[in-house]
């Protein structure tokens, strides 16, 4: 092709900057395409890094299939913005000076960009045991360009289940890892922070995210006291799962083979918040539940040590259902004794509530514990 004989390789390099250019390098050499950017379409810089992490939150988000990781890219998320991925260590093609100076360019365009974390920060010894490259010989803590990349940032987007502090996060946590907007926190760095917790996150919250704040702003993302957006994390898993009504019923699974709700087998469901059992997984496929396995509460603040381990039995205190559910006839019968579940219990709290019969959660009036929420807020606020 000619095109790739007009490359030299200083061209090369440069394109290769940003992520861009391994996803799609060739497009900024047609005719006119630059023109065609310049002219219609507001670009937003984008730095993203990985901090305490193991990468599996950008193999997920580049996996994404409506739309394609590349239309993400390369082409415009929403019509008339583009998003310009300066700096991605996965997928960019650039390293060392030239890949620490596109974080640098871009740090200049002061409220412009947006930045992504991916992963916890470790805080101890000033941030030594997660570097994120190199200056001046001098290794450059992740730590430090949290803090300095986050305070002229536009906002900031802590990824994954790691960006509340997640596994690396976790006991005994020798190396000090704290959750993104926890940090910013601490140095007085007032950057609205969206957290997109999973592990890992799904990516289509990743993109909703991101095309919602490019449409409407930062504003138009309502978050809720823990700094997810509602859109994705609102609704309790347990609600909207397919295997809600055998947990109304009692009848719970003791293996994993068994199709009954697996509440016995530690499933986080109850106590977990995220749409896994509407939106499901690789393009609708299927979800944790779905594939017999418990939700291990990914999505939970305080994953995986709030949750561990991941087979106890959840004690819950409340549960309301909600309201458009149907109502089941409880069998009693059905209703065993184990871990946590008191068919005596269940049954007198049935009688007192007046709902003996067709009520849903009866069995579980004092075994839910629905986290208590504050009002949502915008994401700017
Ligand atoms: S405990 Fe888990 S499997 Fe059972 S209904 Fe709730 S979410 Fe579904
Ligand atoms: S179902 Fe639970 S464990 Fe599975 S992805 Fe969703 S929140 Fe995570």
């Amino acid at each position: 092709m000619a095109i790739r004989t007009e490359l030299t390789r200083r061209d090369f390099l440069k394109l290769s900057a940003g992520s861009t250019a391994a996803l799609g390098l060739l497009l900024f050499k047609f005719p006119n395409f630059e023109k065609l950017f310049a002219a219609k379409v507001a670009e937003v810089p984008v730095i993203w890094f990985h901090a305490g992490s193991c990468n599996g939150c950008s193999v997920s988000i580049l996996n994404s299939l409506s739309p394609r990781i590349q239309d993400v890219l390369v082409n415009q998320v929403v019509p008339g913005n583009h998003i310009s991925l300066r700096f991605h260590p996965t997928v960019m093609a650039a390293s060392g000076e030239l890949a620490m100076k596109a974080i640098e360019d871009t740090a200049r365009m002061k409220g412009s960009y947006v930045l992504i974390i991916e992963g916890a920060v470790s805080s101890k010894d000033k941030g030594i045991y997660c570097e994120v490259g190199e200056k001046n010989g001098q290794g450059v803590p992740a730590l430090e360009q949290v803090i300095a990349l986050g305070r002229d940032a536009m906002a900031v987007i802590a990824l994954g289940a790691c960006g509340y502090g997640g596994i690396p996060g976790a006991a005994p946590n020798t190396t000090g890892c704290k959750g993104v907007r926890e940090i910013l926190t601490e140095n007085g760095v007032k950057t609205p922070v969206i957290n997109l917790p999973g592990c890992p996150p799904h990516p289509d919250w990743f993109v909703g995210t991101v095309a919602t704040v490019l449409i409407g702003g930062l504003g138009a993302v309502t978050l809720d006291d823990m700094g997810r957006p509602t859109a994705f994390y609102g609704k309790l898993i347990h609600d909207n799962c397919p295997r809600r009504a055998y947990f109304d019923q009692g009848k719970f699974a003791q293996k994993h083979s068994e199709p009954y709700c697996m509440f016995e087998l530690g499933c986080k469901g109850p106590v977990t918040y995220s749409d896994c059992p509407t939106r499901m997984w690789n393009s609708g496929t299927n979800w944790c539940v779905g594939a017999s396995s418990p939700c291990i509460g990914c999505c939970h603040p305080g994953f995986p040590d709030k949750v561990a381990p991941f087979r106890r039995v959840e004690q819950l205190e409340s549960l309301t259902p909600p309201s458009w559910y149907p109502p089941i006839e409880k069998e009693k019968t059905q209703l065993k004794e184990a871990k946590g579940i008191n068919p005596g219990l269940a049954a007198g709290i049935g009688a007192a509530a007046g709902i003996a019969a067709g009520a849903v959660g009866v069995a579980v009036a004092k075994r839910g514990a629905k986290p208590k929420e504050k009002p949502d807020k915008k994401a700017g606020d």
